[in-house]
């Protein structure tokens, strides 16, 4: 490692510093903070723009206010969503624990939608069904209208100032400290004055969102680079489950802008060039309800058997135009909304074009359903990293498995930001006291922060990183070949030479975005390596993992977690190393039967 470059360090000194402050983030520091210890909470955007304020559809929670509903279905749903690749002990405290978590939500201010009788109105949502999985739909989705994640983001900021917690707003963290193994602290640059914080912690939680932004077009925000994910492979430590990308049925064609499950919740279906509702064919039973891998894979066969719409038939029709124009003003205003500004589209009177987009990351930093980070050993595929916590999005807990339900996540958020805030409280106390630092604490950082800002090679960060986004939009598509994905990775291996010859014109420290988004590519580029790898050596279909040569899912050989570490740094040609641990094939309690695998209809 390069001596440490001489900057100026601010030292601070928390118990629990929160990496984010998303609906996890938010969460986890509320907790921290309720437990009486010293919290800082770290944010590279304001709280309220983090992406969760984009959430529309809702918060899953079986509250039986519109239908019958039990935790055991909406644990079944999970499960089977799942394709049984969650961990069942974390999906039974998370569907355990959600109407708790709602209601908390409730009474912490957010404005949810309402039945006729004061109750929270819930609303139907893909793969969310009653009786075990028999059917009919379930109402078990909670909503603020279409603007669930606005509200809720809003409510959870507002209620975490009455906690003793310190924000650093628009400070981006760079490198967590590690020392022998233990999670020490966290490094960060602060955005307004280009001043370099050091963060000493018992517990640094990383609470840092998605990585949508590997490909070319998703929901996400732009913020949304995976930055814990980068800091936890180059720690050493392996993600988890990577190969599993979600794909949102509707993006608005184009412009990739999401509308919500809710919209087919409230009604709304999809139709091909011919005009067919072609869903009925692929799920009899939950038609425009399948669980959102099904629904666009099917998507995508229309278009690939040329019945999609428009003159490169490549879109589906989302249909609205039925519904009373009332219903879709309070229900789904937000994307009445976004139909006009980005398709130029009347809901009420047209058909919206849409295609499956990128949109959510099964896969993440490998957590138990404490929120506490797994880094296994020979013999234990369960061990965890001292003094690091994941939460959120990512994380992969895991209780989403190979495919999320829609509406799922939030509750996840909200679940386990409390589940660590619970398990920060029993491990640290508030008289603990703070060991030395290493002297190269903050060497890794440093001398990343450096290399890049005084990078002078020949290729502009945008460039590398639009390179990056289409290989993974192609070669990690909904649908994926052995072919494909191995062009994939050598694409990707050259994108991350050219990584090596990246340029940044500014060199200064003050607010330099083009830095700040070089450093986000070197997080992002890590992340598409390992999806890639993950996916290629995965030789079966399982959830969002559709491998055209593998078309089945083995149990036998495949129902176990993929780990994934990225030895590429520095110029080592992007190298990957994969290995597996089981997936836990136990309940949390006895009060709930463990739920054997069997084929996934709708
Ligand atoms: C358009 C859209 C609609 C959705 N709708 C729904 C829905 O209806 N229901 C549902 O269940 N799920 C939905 N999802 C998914 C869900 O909203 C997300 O998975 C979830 O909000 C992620 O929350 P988070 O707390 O993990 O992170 P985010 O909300 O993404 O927040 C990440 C935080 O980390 C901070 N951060 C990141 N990197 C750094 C760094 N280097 N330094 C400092 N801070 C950093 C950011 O500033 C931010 O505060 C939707 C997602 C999208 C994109």
């Amino acid at each position: 490692m390069a001596t440490q470059p001489a900057y100026p360090i601010i030292d601070h000194v928390y118990d629990t510093v929160v990496v984010g402050a998303g609906g996890s983030g938010l969460r986890a520091t509320m907790g921290s903070a309720e437990a009486g210890l010293k919290t800082a909470c770290i944010t590279k955007v304001f709280p309220t723009r983090s992406h969760t304020v984009a959430a529309q559809g809702g918060i899953a929670a079986s509250l039986c206010n519109n239908t019958p509903d039990h935790w055991t279905w909406h644990m079944y749903d999970t499960v089977k969503g799942s394709d049984w690749l969650g961990d069942q002990d974390a999906i039974e405290y998370m569907v355990r624990e959600a109407p708790q978590a709602v209601y908390e939500l409730e009474h912490a201010g957010v404005p949810f939608s309402r039945n006729p009788n004061g109750t929270i109105y819930q609303r139907p949502f893909g793969g969310h069904m009653q009786n075990m999985g028999e059917g009919p739909p379930v109402q078990r989705t909670c909503a603020a209208a279409d603007r669930t994640g606005h509200a809720m983001l809003h409510a959870l900021y507002q209620q975490s100032l009455k906690y003793d917690a310190d924000f650093f707003i628009e400070y981006f963290a760079i490198d967590l400290i590690m020392e022998n193994g233990v999670c020490r602290g966290v490094i960060a640059l602060c955005l307004d004055d280009g001043s370099i914080h050091r963060f000493r912690a018992h517990a640094v939680v990383l609470a840092t969102g998605g990585y949508g932004r590997t490909y070319y077009t998703c929901t996400s925000a732009h913020t949304c680079t995976g930055d814990g994910g980068g800091m936890v492979l180059r720690a050493g430590l392996p993600m988890q489950d990577m190969e599993f990308v979600q794909f949102h049925p509707t993006g608005i064609y184009g412009a990739g802008v999401l509308i919500t499950e809710g919209a087919r919740g409230e009604g709304g279906y999809l139709t091909n060039s011919e005009g067919e509702r072609f869903m009925e064919r692929y799920a009899p039973s939950a038609k425009d309800l399948a669980s959102r891998d099904v629904v666009s894979r099917s998507m995508a066969m229309e278009m690939r058997e040329g019945r999609g719409v428009g003159p490169h038939k490549d879109y589906i029709y989302l249909h609205l135009d039925h519904i009373d124009p009332k219903v879709l003003a309070e229900r789904l205003p937000g994307i009445t909304e976004s139909g006009k500004i980005f398709a130029g589209v009347d809901l009420t009177r047209q058909p919206l074009p849409v295609c499956p987009t990128v949109h959510y990351n099964m896969g993440g930093i490998p957590t138990n359903y404490h929120g506490e980070v797994i880094n296994p050993t020979a013999d234990n595929p369960d061990a965890t990293v001292p003094g690091l916590f994941a939460v959120g999005e990512a994380a992969c807990v895991s209780v989403h498995g190979a495919n999320r339900l829609g509406s799922n996540s939030l509750i996840d958020l909200v679940v386990f930001g409390r589940a660590a805030g619970h398990r920060l409280k029993e491990l640290i106390k508030p008289d603990m006291k703070h060991d030395e630092l290493p002297k190269d604490s903050a060497d890794l950082a440093l001398s990343r922060l450096d290399h890049f800002r005084h990078a002078n090679g020949g290729s502009p960060t945008a460039q590398v990183r639009v390179e990056m986004q289409r290989t993974m939009q192609t070669h990690a598509a909904v649908f994926r070949t052995d072919e494909l994905m191995a062009e994939g990775k050598v694409k990707l291996a050259d994108t991350y030479q050219r990584m090596q010859d990246v340029h940044v014109t500014d060199r200064g420290l003050i607010w330099n975005s083009d830095l700040v988004e070089t450093l986000e590519l070197d997080n992002l580029i890590g992340q598409a390596s390992v999806t890639l790898h993950g996916a290629h050596a995965r030789k079966e279909s399982r959830g969002a993992h559709a491998h055209e040569d593998f078309p089945n899912r083995d149990d036998a050989n495949w129902m176990k977690h993929t780990l994934s570490w990225f030895d590429g740094w520095g110029g080592k040609g992007g190298a990957v190393t994969l290995d597996y641990r089981p997936v836990h094939e136990y309940t949390m309690t006895d009060d709930v039967a463990y739920i054997k695998p069997k084929a996934r209809v709708y």
